[in-house]
C-alpha cells in the first residue's frame, strides 16, 4: 500500500515536473516570438540607418542614425551638422573671425565675456587641468603655435630651439587665467597667452550633436569624430546589437588594435602621436605638448578612454593621460575608475579593469 503510494506521487511529481516543462517551453517560444516581432517589427527603427559625413571641426565626422521615419531621421541629422558648424565658429583658432580667436586678440587688454558654449569648455579644461596638476592646459596655445607640426612637417623645418621654448612657456599656465563666473568673462593675466580647446572641443561637440539628434526624436545612432566618438541607444539590428563594436587603431599598423563592445550613452576618445606629426632626422614630433617640459609628450604612444559623464571631459581625459604616460597616466585612469587602454612607449598595450570590461578582442601592437 504504502510502496503504491510512493510509486502513485512519484508518477505525479514527474507529471507536474513535465506540466512545468512544457508551461516553461511555451512562455519561452511566446518570449521569442515577441521579442522577434519587436525586433522586426520595432516601429522604432528603421533596419539602415542614415549616415552622413562632413569635414567639420577640422575633422571628418560622421553621423549615423536610426528612425522610423526617413525624413525625420535625415532632417535630425542635417540640424546636428549645422550645430557643429556653429560650433567650430566659435572653437576654429585658425579662422581670424571665430570667438576665440576674437577672444585670443582681446583677453590680455581687459576680461571678455564669453559666450555659454565657450565657458563651459573653459571650465571644464580648468577643471581637468586642476586635477591633473597641469599636464593638460588649455592655455597651451602659444607651444602649440610655435610647434605647429603640420606646418613644419610641410616645409621640412627643423624642430623649434630650446629659447623659443622657454619663452613659449612663460605664456602657458591655466593658472594666469582670470575668469569671472558671474559675468562669465575671461581675462589673460599676460600678453600672449592663447587658449586652444582642440584638446576637448570635440568632445563637447559630441553632446551638443547628440542633444539635436535628441530633440528630434532620434535616440538610437552613432557619431564618429575620428578621435572621439559617442554611441546613443541600443544598437538596432543582429549584428552586434544591442551593444556598438568599435574598433581602436593599431597606432603603427593598418589595422585594429582592439574592438570593443559598447552600451548607448558610451564617450570613446583617443589621443595618439600618430595623428598630427612631423618626422625629424628619424625623431617624430607630434602635436599633443607636454606643457611641463614645452616638448612633444613622450609618455605614451597613444591612450583610449572609455565612460565619463560628458563628451568634452572624456576628451580632455584622453589627452591629458597620454600626457601623463605610462605608468602615471594609467594609475590616474585606474583611480578614476575610468576605461582606459595604453600603448606605452615601447608598444606594449595596458589596460585598467575599467576597460577590460568592454574589451571584444585585443591585439598586440604592430612593431614601434
Ligand atoms: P587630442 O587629439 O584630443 O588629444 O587633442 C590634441 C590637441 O589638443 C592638440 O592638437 C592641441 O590643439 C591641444 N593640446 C596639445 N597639447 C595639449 C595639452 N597638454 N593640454 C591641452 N590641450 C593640448
Ligand atoms: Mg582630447
Amino acid at each position: 500500500m504504502e510502496e503504491r503510494e510512493e510509486r502513485d506521487q512519484e508518477g505525479l511529481g514527474r507529471k507536474n515536473r513535465r506540466d512545468t516543462v512544457i508551461v516553461t517551453a511555451v512562455f519561452l517560444v511566446l518570449v521569442g516570438a515577441a521579442f522577434l516581432g519587436v525586433k522586426l517589427f520595432n516601429p522604432g527603427y528603421s533596419r539602415e540607418p542614415y549616415q552622413r559625413t562632413m569635414f567639420v571641426l577640422d575633422d571628418y565626422v560622421t553621423i549615423t542614425a536610426y528612425g522610423k521615419d526617413q525624413a525625420r531621421v535625415e532632417g535630425a541629422v542635417e540640424e546636428s551638422f549645422r550645430e557643429l558648424q556653429r560650433l567650430q565658429g566659435i572653437f576654429d583658432r585658425y579662422d581670424p573671425e571665430s570667438e576665440i580667436s576674437r577672444l585670443n586678440r582681446e583677453a590680455a587688454q581687459g576680461p571678455v565675456a564669453v559666450s555659454e558654449d565657450l565657458w563651459r569648455v573653459i571650465i571644464t579644461g580648468v577643471e581637468v587641468y586642476r586635477e591633473c596638476e597641469g599636464a593638460f592646459d588649455i592655455t597651451v596655445g602659444p607651444l602649440v603655435d610655435l610647434w605647429d607640426v603640420l606646418g613644419r612637417g610641410a616645409r621640412g623645418d627643423p624642430p623649434p630651439g630650446e629659447e623659443e621654448i622657454a619663452a613659449a612657456r612663460e605664456l602657458v599656465g591655466t593658472d594666469m587665467l582670470e575668469l569671472d563666473e558671474a559675468l562669465r568673462t575671461v581675462r589673460f593675466l599676460r600678453p600672449g597667452m592663447a587658449i586652444d580647446v582642440g584638446g576637448l572641443a570635440k568632445g563637447y561637440a559630441l553632446d551638443r550633436a547628440a542633444e539635436v539628434l535628441r530633440s528630434r526624436g532620434v535616440d538610437t545612432g552613432y557619431i564618429s569624430m575620428i578621435s572621439t566618438d559617442l554611441t546613443l541607444g541600443e544598437k538596432p539590428g543582429a549584428a552586434g546589437g544591442p551593444l556598438w563594436r568599435i574598433g581602436i587603431l593599431d597606432p603603427r599598423g593598418e589595422d585594429y588594435l582592439a574592438t570593443l563592445l559598447l552600451p548607448g550613452g558610451t564617450y570613446v576618445s583617443t589621443s595618439g602621436d600618430y595623428q598630427r606629426y612631423f618626422d625629424y632626422q628619424g625623431v617624430r614630433y607630434h602635436h599633443i605638448i607636454d606643457p611641463r617640459t614645452g616638448y612633444p609628450a613622450r609618455g605614451a604612444i597613444s591612450v583610449t578612454v572609455v565612460g565619463g559623464e560628458e563628451g568634452a571631459r572624456s576628451d580632455a581625459l584622453s589627452t591629458a593621460i597620454f600626457v601623463l604616460g605610462y605608468p602615471e597616466g594609467l594609475r590616474w585612469a585606474e583611480s578614476l575608475g575610468l576605461g582606459c587602454l595604453m600603448v606605452d612607449p615601447s608598444g606594449e598595450v595596458h589596460c585598467t579593469e575599467g576597460m577590460e570590461a568592454h574589451l571584444e578582442e585585443v591585439k598586440e601592437a604592430a612593431g614601434t
